[in-house]
This record gives C-alpha cells, sequence and structure tokens, in this order.
C-alpha cells in the first residue's frame, strides 16, 4: 500500500506551494487507494507556533484533502534519543560546540545546506561542560555503509552522496534533533512509503539514505516535485508574505476549485511552476 504524508512546519502560515505539494501527496496515495498522513514538524522550538497546527487542519479540509493525523515531533523525542544514542554508541557522532561563525570561518567549501563543517571538533574535544550539538562522522559512516542509492519517481535512481554535506547536525544544541534525523524516523514509524516533498529537499535525501543504513530503517521511494515560484522566479516562501491559504479561506474562496486549479497547474497570475 502506499503511504504518503504531508509534514508542515508550524512557523508560518501555509501557502498555495504547500497547497501544491499536499495535492500531490494526497492524489498520489488516494489515486492508488493508499493512505495519506498529516505530520506536524514542531521541533523547532524557537519558531514553532503550536497554534498553527489547526490552521494546518482546516487549510488541507478546506482544499478538500482528507488525511490521518499521526504524533507531531514534539511527541516523539524519545525516540530521536534513542536513535542518536545508538549511533553515539557507535561512535558514528561527536560533540561540537562551535557557533555558526566559527563553523563559516573554519570552513574550507560551500555544501548543498551552507558552510561545509571543517571538524575542529572532532580534532580537538571541546569542553565538555559547554551545550554542544552532536555532528555525524561522515567518512566514517559513509565508509561503515558502503555505497547506497535511492529512486525518486521523477528523477529515477540515485546514488547517494552524502558525503558533500561533510559531518552534518543530527542533534542540535537546543533540541534533541536535527531535521535530517527526525524525518527519517519520522517517516519509518509512520511506514511512509512514498515520501513526496518538494525539490528544495532533494539534496537532504542524500543524508536521509545514509541514515536508513546506518539505523537499520526500510527505504521509502521519493517524490520531489517542482516548486511553485513567484514574479521574480523565487520560490514562494512565507517570509515573502504570499497569500497564505487561511487568508483565502477566511474571505471565502473556494478551497476545493483552489485544488482543482492547482491539479490542472492552473495557478494565479505571477506564479510559475519550476523545471527541476
Ligand atoms: N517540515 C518540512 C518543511 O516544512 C518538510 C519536511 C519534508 O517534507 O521532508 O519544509
Ligand atoms: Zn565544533
Amino acid at each position: 500500500m502506499i503511504v504518503t504524508r504531508f509534514a508542515p512546519s508550524p512557523n508560518g502560515m501555509l501557502h498555495l506551494g504547500h497547497a501544491y505539494s499536499a495535492i500531490i501527496a494526497h492524489d498520489l496515495a488516494k489515486t492508488a487507494d493508499g493512505r495519506f498522513l498529516l505530520r506536524i514538524e514542531d521541533i523547532d522550538g524557537a519558531r514553532s507556533r503550536p497554534e498553527l497546527a489547526e490552521e494546518f487542519r482546516r487549510d488541507l479540509a478546506w482544499l478538500g484533502l482528507e488525511c490521518e493525523e499521526v504524533p507531531a515531533q514534539s511527541g516523539r523525542l524519545e525516540s530521536y534519543q534513542a536513535a542518536a544514542q545508538r549511533l553515539l554508541d557507535r561512535g558514528l557522532l561527536y560533540r561540537c560546540t562551535c557557533t555558526r561563525q566559527q563553523v563559516a570561518a573554519a570552513s574550507l567549501r560551500i555544501g548543498p545546506d551552507g558552510p561545509v563543517y571543517a571538524g575542529t571538533c572532532k580534532r580537538s574535544a571541546p569542553d565538555p561542560s559547554r551545550p554542544a550539538a552532536l555532528r555525524l562522522d561522515m567518512d566514517k559512516a559513509i565508509a561503515l555503509a558502503g555505497p547506497l542509492e535511492w529512486e525518486d519517481e521523477i528523477a529515477g535512481v540515485i546514488p547517494a552522496d552524502p558525503g558533500q554535506f561533510g559531518d552534518v547536525v543530527l542533534v542540535r544544541k537546543d533540541e534533541p534533533a536535527s531535521y535530517h534525523l527526525a524525518v527519517t524516523l519520522d517517516d519509518a514509524a509512520d511506514g511512509v512509503t512514498l515520501v513526496t516533498r518538494g525539490a528544495d529537499l532533494f539534496d537532504a535525501t542524500h543524508i536521509h539514505r545514509l541514515l536508513q543504513a546506518l539505523l537499520d530503517l526500510p527505504v521509502p521511494r521519493w517524490h520531489h516535485h517542482a516548486l511553485l515560484l513567484d514574479e521574480s522566479g523565487k520560490k514562494l516562501a512565507k517570509r515573502r508574505g504570499s497569500t497564505s491559504l487561511a487568508d483565502r479561506r477566511k474571505a471565502g474562496e473556494d478551497g476545493v476549485l483552489l485544488a482543482a486549479q492547482l491539479r490542472l497547474q492552473r495557478f494565479p497570475a505571477g506564479i510559475s511552476l519550476s523545471k527541476a
């Protein structure tokens, strides 16, 4: 059975790009008699606004998308801790006390997520009394896992290349996981068989595939879809004030009709679909 999910973070209202993403995930599951899940990704403590989850549920219902809600990330912290401990016990994680500025200053190259960590704290263990993030020892992890590949429904079979990210953070200083660790564990726990999300997260899948190998998790397939772009060719973003679904809903717009138009790739003026 196909199981897909929509996994929004409650740090801003949903916009048309989210609607497009949710429709794709919903339809891929429902046309195959599968299940479509909603998971609230709320562990980004500082920016998370719990009250938005209720708006998200209303947005999906307004679009005519029936979903099954699974526990939010804040209810799964123990599973993140347990997985991090397993990796720690095998010597695959190390403590890092560097600030963002220190990471950037020491970095020798830029990866898909910004400056690649130079490994300073791997070479000299930092002060144990200071708050630390836990980073993955990427070279060790790749050597242990061996060559891996993953399959995207659109892009085909992709050789996994997590090395380009360097020693990524798996446990943040302020949270019991990072996005990469949490999303990989959650998709496995929820039985997601087809991970649908925007092409902006395509590269992150290299890391997720590696984590699946290290943690003996089932390997789903992926479907990275094109993104909605605004007039300036940038992806729609909460920050740039794209009209939210909640605003459209509260203004009395017909959500089911909007969903039908998005399915036909008929977008409001100024909005287009990226090529990737
Ligand atoms: N929570 C992430 C976001 O809102 C999406 C995670 C995912 O689909 O893997 O961007
Ligand atoms: Zn460090």
